[in-house]
């Protein structure tokens, strides 16, 4: 004695992200052209995938249409009928679209329309009508081999939580930039331009900075100069590389490292790299 039990909430979410997927696969045809077929899905309870054939990434405008579509079918709420028939009164009422969820080996199909064009033989469960699924929302389009397009939606409350997630995205950004959610475009925008134009000054000042160096350490004729800023081991490199082509024996000291030729000594460094003709000392 085996004793069966169908996890009812399971079921009732698969059946709506498959009905989802019917609808999704139909709206994708009417956006993008006849040349959409479908060519796989994958169905968890809480995320549905479908593979179209189609020859490019689909643009947002694209997303938005195939969405806002599949939603007023579910704000509707279409009847889902079903017709049981003959396979070759099927096919020659239909044609071969009736197989794009895949061949069915079969005498008799069930043929499911989702919606009044929409035919598709398909022995999976689905809604009485579209209404329970509630609400869908496309995450994702991703190229995944040339020609197929592969879509991922949620519906209903895993499309709720979607966008309660966004939403918190949004409110954590808010909080950063201390403004409201209408200005966090510009801000942000005003925020990375500003931040390229400092970057630019930085780099600006550091040359002449890293110049102003280079022409004391040469006018001194000292063969030792501290640097005593805590620049990084870039900076350092290149005030050392310009002097050093001309100086024998150097030693230039910042407040982290310290670079200097063979044969000079450096007292206490925790870690020492050598570099051929030149060291650096980790202080
Ligand atoms: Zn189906």
């Amino acid at each position: 004695m085996v004793e069966i039990q169908v996890d009812m909430k399971r079921r009732e979410q698969l059946r709506r992200l498959h009905t989802a997927t019917h609808i999704v696969n139909f709206c994708a045809r009417e956006v993008l052209g006849n040349h959409v077929w479908q060519n796989g899905s994958n169905l968890k309870p809480e995320e549905g995938s479908l593979d179209i054939t189609h020859y490019d990434q689909l643009s947002a405008d694209e997303i938005s249409k195939i969405e806002s579509m599949v939603n007023e079918v579910i704000f509707e709420n279409k009847k889902v009928t079903i017709e049981e028939l003959d396979r070759g009164e099927a096919e020659s009422k239909y044609g071969f679209i009736l197989y794009q969820g895949g061949a069915i080996p079969m005498k008799t199909l069930r043929v499911i329309h989702v919606m009044d064009n929409d035919i598709e033989a398909c022995g999976g469960l689905h809604m009485e009508s579209t209404g329970g699924i509630g609400f869908l929302k496309i995450i994702e389009s991703q190229k995944i081999q040339d020609g197929v397009i592969r879509l991922k939606y949620v519906v209903r409350e895993f499309a709720q939580k979607y966008i309660e997630e966004k939403q918190s995205i949004i409110e954590e950004i808010k909080q950063v930039f201390s403004v409201p959610e209408n200005q966090l475009v510009k801000t942000s925008e005003k925020f990375f331009n500003d931040w390229k134009d400092q970057k630019k000054t930085i780099e600006n000042l550091q040359k002449s900075l890293k110049d102003g160096f280079i022409s004391q350490i040469e006018s001194s004729g000292e063969n030792e100069f501290t640097i005593d800023l805590d620049v990084d081991m870039g900076f350092l490199m290149e005030v050392f590389t310009k002097v050093f082509a001309k100086k024998e024996s150097f030693k230039l000291i910042s407040k982290k490292f310290i670079i200097a030729t063979e044969g000079v000594v450096v007292e206490g460094a925790k870690k020492s790299i050598p570099k051929g003709k030149f060291s650096i000392y980790v202080m």
